[in-house]
């Protein structure tokens, strides 16, 4: 029976079984309370047992997962989810990353999968041209931003040594000339184990002092690169983690560039401004860059986990990643391997639903979804900025709002706790500048102008009950 017709009838049932979870979980996410409601305790009551000896059936094992996710999920793919910056998924996103997943496509080299080898081919020239990238740059898809800082950095540790003679993929950094790593002091915590992944040790990165909206000063820059000599990396970033803000490319990249270093850009979300006409001179200049790094599970609104690396010069990339066995080679050199490009081996298919999301969205579909999200963004620090005692801390260029409630911590922390126990929307704080604040990040295809009302009507009820203990 079990190789019969290769289980058909079990893959049906299984999958209607899903179909059917999924649906109804999809059908009342904009309703539902957003965040978890349920202790690690009633979790573990709920699932632990001690390891099968003959195993559930795989039907009922289905029913048991979805059985937990009502309370046991944050709904971070909701309308009303502002946290971190965490983005929804489209459906054309989800189904195509479903088709992955049935697929079972092992995307590390073509000779495995010549039909997803050939859509991240596609899916990666698009990216070179919306974000208007040069488009002879190698791309990786990986697993998020930290990989893609890590792919880039990596990257850029080759070229600068390959420059003063050093091949650090086959001989490592013991006895290697020093590099010089600066990065702002607000860069976020990815590039941090990047350079401990690499070897370079975090601590040993030169900060240079940012502004109050958390943007390198390139004054900062220029003095620091002029008492540095040899191999030098700087990492800038587009899109501050907590106010949107983005280093003045421009003039950070012309130092670089006087200075002979490899000037890598984290653009895990702000990258993305590059496809609004309206918001691409927030990253004006980042072309002079040499490598970019991005997240396609953030504002593409494609399902976990995709991130994508952009390095400038496709050798020194290639030369990085590449893994060769005489196994592997099975092309003729035009097809594109992936192994050739990011830190995995066998691999995730994770460029075909950032294939489909843009052929569904085309150029205008993907400027529409920033633009609409910084609306939404505008929107609340507008409504809420009029509540008294409420105030915006950062000047809102992107999708990030940072608020404050009667210039207290305390307060801000029971209003951030009480928004979260409320449900109608979940959001984060942060501590900007020494100052506890709220941290709303709009981030999401399916955020409505009501869904932003609706949440700044939340957070207010909260804030006033709290002021009239
Ligand atoms: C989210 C983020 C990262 C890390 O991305 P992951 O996808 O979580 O690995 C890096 N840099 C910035 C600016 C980010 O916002």
């Amino acid at each position: 029976m079990a190789t019969d017709r290769f289980q058909s009838a079990v893959f049906d049932e299984y999958l209607a079984k899903a179909n059917a979870h999924a649906a109804k979980y999809l059908r009342t996410l904009p309703d539902r309370h957003v965040g978890a409601r349920i202790t690690r305790d009633e979790l573990l009551a709920a699932l632990h047992t001690s390891l099968p000896t003959l195993g559930d059936e795989g039907g009922d094992v289905i029913d048991l997962l979805a059985s937990q996710v009502d309370r046991g999920a944050v709904a971070c793919n909701s309308p009303r989810y502002f946290g971190f910056v965490i983005g929804g998924a489209y459906p054309v996103a989800l189904a195509a990353d479903w088709l992955v997943s049935t697929w079972d496509q092992n995307a590390g080299i073509y000779a495995i999968s010549p039909l997803v080898a050939v859509l991240e081919e596609v899916a990666a020239q698009w990216l070179l041209d919306l974000f208007d990238l040069p488009r002879e740059s190698g791309v990786g898809f990986v697993t998020g931003c930290q990989m893609a800082n890590f792919t880039c950095l990596a990257a850029a540790r080759h070229a600068v040594l390959k420059r003063v003679g050093w091949d650090v993929e086959a001989d490592g950094l013991m006895g290697a000339p020093r590099i010089n790593v600066v990065a702002s002091a607000e860069s976020h915590i990815t590039i941090d184990v990047a350079l401990r992944y690499l070897g370079l040790g975090a601590r040993s990165a030169r900060r240079v002092e940012s502004d109050e909206q958390g943007r390198m000063r390139p004054d900062r820059l220029r003095e620091l690169l002029a008492t540095l000599d040899g191999p030098t990396i700087v990492c800038a970033q587009a899109g501050n983690v907590n106010t949107g803000a983005f280093d003045p490319l421009r003039e950070i990249g012309q130092a670089a560039r006087d200075h002979g270093a490899w000037l890598h850009v984290d653009g895990a979300f702000g990258l993305w401004a590059r496809a609004s006409e309206r918001h691409r001179a927030l990253a004006d200049g980042i072309e002079l860059a040499d490598s970019w790094a991005t997240d396609a599970h953030k504002w593409l609104n494609v399902p976990y986990d995709s991130g994508v690396a952009m390095v400038r010069d496709a050798e020194a990339h290639r030369a990085a990643m590449t893994s060769t066995a005489a196994y592997l080679v099975q092309t003729r050199g035009e097809e594109r391997d992936a192994v050739d490009w990011v830190p995995e081996f066998s691999r995730r298919a994770r460029g075909v639903p950032v294939y489909a999301t843009l052929r569904a969205l085309g150029r205008d579909g993907v400027q529409d979804l920033i633009d609409r999200c910084c609306a939404r963004a505008w929107q609340m620090a507008d409504a809420l900025a009029r509540e008294e005692g409420v105030r915006i801390l950062n000047d809102v260029v992107l999708n990030q709002v940072l608020v404050r409630f009667d210039n207290d911590d305390d307060v801000t922390r029971a209003v951030i706790d009480g928004v979260q126990r409320e449900g109608t929307c979940w959001l984060g704080g942060t501590t900007w500048q020494g100052q506890g604040a709220m941290r709303i990040s709009v981030s999401n295809w399916a955020t409505t102008e009501d869904d932003a009302a609706r949440s700044v009507a939340a957070i207010v009820k909260v804030f006033r009950a709290m002021r009239q203990r």
